[in-house]
């Protein structure tokens, strides 16, 4: 056999598999993978072709814009052929396109526009004597779909504009993080296929044939180029003009003097970006010289004069291989998925959370699926669909279950009807959870009482509650498996230290449902002991701000029952700490109310919240009109959209520390 046939082979399975994937994400807008996925599949085949272009094939899609002209709309003929964009990942290849185009038209810097690469669809514009009278997409960046009816209900798309000359105007439709979650969660409530992520469900909407339902999908527009007859010399005077028309033009787009400037704000935006309230996924790197842009041209794919640098991608699409049932500390059943290990954004992902039985069955998940997950903005991956279209029929029904996977009890469903609980407190599982939870960094800080530990000393019967943890005895422990004579003794000292916790951590540690380590605070700094908690009634409770209702119920059937009062007994017997000893350190902060975001470098929320309340300051959970400060540390979240918003002043962590008189 031909020593290069294997190739040849490789290139053709390649081609028919991309221009599959090309099909169902341009046309159905359902993709079958996740673009990280594509984008390694095409950076394959373009390699491959590249060792052995003899094999190229026709219909290859490293030489095509991806998309396709549907028979349900009338085709437009695009004047000057609409793009893609060459995209890269990495600062060296942003270098690397810098030093081409200085080595091409001979100077030291170049001068860029750096715009949000907006996560939608691309459509064209065009306007006659003033008025709107054609919209269409990209198709395959020759000839695209006439959708004017539908560009026509985007609410911020000028119809008339003040300029008689013919213009073409390119943009970017897309939809809004929060209405995408609206969209799908009505699909799934209707029983319709949920959209992936916001551009395929931009991309959808805009496909619809009735135009009153287009309306109600509040589609977004932002322009960011303008085909002008009497072109002015740079890109930034073009987008500006486009402003002056009253056309949407991105607020963050920025003109840099060279590539330094560049790749100091992709490292910015990298960490920003989930405070915006639309995706983007990466930044798109112009030249600003229209000159120069027209000498350096463009590939029968992309221009020359522009690239994209992409932001590691956040959705990834890999196998649901199990659902595991994880009993909580009060009872409530988790399903877990195991899912076959990939990269999202820059860790393996091996696990997501599935909430509840209700969200399986909303999802309409099976065993065995291929599957959309998701980072975000959020910590713990989920999954945001299952790619039925995939399916061989192998794939096996996940099954809501009876009974607690771990005493048997039968369960229950909770009050709100939607999580199952376990009804057995004495169920181990549960046991053991209450325990991790007391001796767990952000409670007790119980050093070296783990989760394996814990699960061994409650297995042996030394623990039932959290409340022996403080009558365990060198004799007790000391034989345990891994233990040792050593870390007996450590173990026992760090129990000992336990008992000297702030009022706030106790609280926290006893597990009450709806109590959180804010919600510890506030309780602890209000009664200032435990037993005055222990009495107050539901209406004192109720009546703490930030403390509501729910909690306040919560708490009281906590100290209401029994077997809570004898393991409270137990802790104090021990000599546990049951009052507030500390009194602020200072009134430095005056009642100065600050939210947090994002993850500091110094200190965790925990320790950043004790050390404004030390120093006379609140923290809130929340920003609102009474907020004075917004702490904004790395990958911040909405809460920094919304402070900027309210116009409340945004503090660097820095910053903070010289407030508290640390910096
Ligand atoms: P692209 O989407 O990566 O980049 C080009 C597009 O960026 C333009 O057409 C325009 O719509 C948009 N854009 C946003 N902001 C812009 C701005 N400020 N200036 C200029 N343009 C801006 O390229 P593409 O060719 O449209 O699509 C290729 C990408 O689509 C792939 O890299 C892949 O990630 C994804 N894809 C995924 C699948 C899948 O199955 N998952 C299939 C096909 C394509």
């Amino acid at each position: 056999m031909d020593k290069t046939e294997p190739f040849r082979e490789r290139i053709k399975e390649l081609t028919e598999l991309i221009n599959r994937y090309n099909h169902y994400y341009y046309v159905e807008n359902q993709p079958l993978v996740s673009d990280s996925e594509y984008d390694q599949l095409l950076a394959e085949l373009m390699d491959l072709e590249k060792q052995y272009p003899q094999f190229r094939l026709p219909d290859s899609p490293t030489q095509r814009v991806g998309g396709e002209i549907l028979s349900e709309f009338k085709t437009v003929r695009h004047q000057v052929p609409m793009l893609s964009i060459d995209n890269t990942y990495s600062e060296q290849e942003l270098r690397d396109f810098d030093r081409r185009i200085r080595e091409l038209i001979r100077t030291q810097t170049v001068e860029y526009v750096v715009e949000l690469k907006i996560d939608g669809v691309a459509v064209s514009l065009i306007y006659e004597n003033g008025l709107f009278q054609l919209g269409a997409t990209r198709g395959d960046g020759w000839q695209g779909d006439d959708i004017t009816a539908n560009l026509r209900t985007v609410k911020t798309l000028p119809l008339s504009i003040k300029h008689r000359e013919r213009l073409e105007v390119r943009g970017e439709v897309y939809m809004r993080k929060d209405d995408f979650e609206r969209l799908n969660r009505t699909r799934i409530e209707k029983g319709e296929e949920p959209f992936a992520n916001p551009r395929n469900a931009a991309a959808g909407s805009l496909k619809l044939l009735d135009s009153s339902l287009v309306a109600k999908r509040n589609l977004q527009l932002f322009v960011y180029a303008g085909l002008l007859k009497s072109q002015p010399a740079t890109h930034w005077e073009v987008l500006h003009f486009l402003k002056q028309l009253g056309f949407p033009v991105n607020p963050h787009g920025r003109m840099v003097k060279n590539i330094e400037e560049v790749l100091h704000l992709c490292q910015s935006w990298e960490k920003t970006k989930d405070s915006l309230p639309y995706n983007i996924d990466g930044l798109v790197i112009k030249v600003n010289c229209l000159k120069t842009q027209e000498l350096l041209g463009a590939t029968s794919k992309s221009p020359r004069w522009v690239v994209a640098f992409k932001f590691p991608a956040e959705q990834a699409t890999t196998i649901l291989e199990d659902v595991i049932i994880q009993v909580g500390r009060t009872g409530v059943l988790t399903p877990v998925a195991k899912l076959k290990p990939v990269p999202v954004s820059g860790t393996i992902v091996s696990r997501a959370t599935l909430h509840n039985f209700d969200e399986i069955m909303r999802l309409g998940l099976k065993i065995g699926d291929r599957v959309f997950v998701e980072k975000g903005g959020e910590v713990i991956p989920k999954i945001v669909k299952a790619v039925i279209q995939v399916r061989s029929g192998a794939e096996k029904e996940i099954l809501v279950p009876r009974n607690c996977p771990v005493c048997g009890s039968q369960v229950v469903k909770d009050e709100k009807g939607v999580a199952l609980r376990c009804p057995n407190v004495t169920c181990p599982a549960q046991v053991k959870e209450r325990i991790i939870h007391f001796a767990s960094r952000g409670a007790m800080d119980i050093e070296g009482l783990g989760e394996s530990r814990v699960t061994l000393l409650v297995d042996r019967g030394l623990l039932k509650d959290y409340g022996d943890i403080y009558s365990l005895r060198l004799h007790d422990i000391v034989n345990l498996e891994k233990m040792g004579e050593k870390s007996a003794r450590n173990l026992l000292l760090a129990i000992q230290g336990s008992k000297k916790r702030p009022l706030s951590r106790l609280i926290f540690a006893l597990g009450i449902r709806h109590v959180g380590a804010h919600s510890s605070e506030i309780l602890a700094s209000h009664f200032r002991s435990l037993e005055r908690l222990s009495q107050a009634d539901e209406e004192t409770l109720a009546a703490i701000p930030e403390i509501g209702p729910v909690m306040a119920a919560s708490i009281r059937a906590f100290f209401a029952n029994q077997a809570n009062v004898q393991v409270l007994e137990k802790l104090h017997k021990a000599g546990v700490t049951t009052i507030e000893e500390t009194q602020p350190e200072s009134n430095l902060l005056g009642g100065k109310i600050f939210v947090i975001t994002g993850t500091l470098s110094r200190y965790t929320r925990e320790e950043a919240a004790r050390l404004l309340s030390s120093r006379g300051g609140r923290v809130s959970e929340s920003v609102s009109r009474k907020t004075d400060y917004l702490v904004c540390g790395e990958n911040p979240g909405s809460k920094l959209e919304k402070a900027r918003s309210l116009k409340i002043p945004v503090i660097t962590e820095e910053e903070l520390e010289k407030m508290l008189g640390k910096g």
